[in-house]
This record gives C-alpha cells, sequence and structure tokens, in this order.
C-alpha cells in the first residue's frame, strides 16, 4: 500500500493523521469515519477517503469512490440506522465548506425533501 496524499493545510487530513482530534467511528487504510463536530441530526458521519481529492469531481477511480460508499453503508449497517441519507457537498454554493471529499451519512430524524 503506498502512502496516502495529503494536505499539509487541510483539517480532515491532519485528523487522518491524528493531528488533530476527532471521535473516530471506523477507520481503514482507505478511509477514516468520524462523528461530524456540528452534527445535523442525532447521528452525523463523515465518511472520509484517506487520499486528499477536493471532492468528487475529481476522483478519478470509479472502484474507490464505489468503495467509499459502500463503507458509508456498512456503517449505517453497524450503527443499526434503519433509514438514512447520503449526501455529499460539491462547491461551496451547494455547500461545501471542507474541500476534501467526504460523505456525510445522516440518519436519526425524519428528513426534509427537498433539501434546503
Ligand atoms: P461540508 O460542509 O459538506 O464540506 O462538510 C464539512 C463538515 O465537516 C461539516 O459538517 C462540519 O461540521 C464538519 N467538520 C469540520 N471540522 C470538523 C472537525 N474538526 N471534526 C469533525 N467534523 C468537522
Amino acid at each position: 500500500m503506498g502512502q496516502s496524499v495529503r494536505d499539509s493545510n487541510c483539517i480532515f487530513c491532519k485528523i487522518l493523521e491524528k493531528k488533530i482530534p476527532a471521535t473516530i467511528v471506523s477507520e481503514g487504510s482507505d478511509h477514516i469515519a468520524i462523528r461530524d463536530v456540528s452534527p445535523q441530526a442525532p447521528s452525523h458521519i463523515l465518511v472520509i477517503p484517506s487520499d486528499h481529492i477536493a471532492d468528487i469531481r475529481e476522483f478519478k477511480q470509479s472502484e474507490a469512490l464505489g468503495k467509499l460508499f459502500q463503507t458509508a453503508t456498512s456503517i449505517a449497517k453497524l450503527e443499526q440506522l434503519e433509514s438514512f441519507r447520503l449526501v455529499v457537498n460539491t462547491g461551496a454554493e451547494a455547500g461545501q465548506t471542507v474541500f476534501h471529499l467526504h460523505i456525510h451519512l445522516l440518519a436519526g430524524r425524519a428528513m426534509q425533501w427537498p433539501p434546503g
């Protein structure tokens, strides 16, 4: 397994490198999953790839992207979340604030549609 691509200014890279603390839900060679520091639902987990990739448009490996979604789904099962929402904010106008790809796993309350 090669070294992960990192950006020293990225908060999620710092979490991946354990330079800042986070509540870790799951960790593997290809990802880390943490509890969101500002939860928008009773369960709010971020599934973050190990490599620094700014957003989903930059993710060129479809197999790895599929695996990341499978990881999010496995975590939902482990957390016994019967119903959940996976969200990938892409670009500032869509609400992206951390420019290291991540999947939000949200659950534990009734969700609105369309999302705001
Ligand atoms: P987004 O707005 O889609 O880019 O999502 C970024 C998410 O990262 C937000 O929900 C933040 O609350 C969350 N976040 C930012 N910093 C941290 C941190 N240090 N630990 C956990 N979650 C964080």
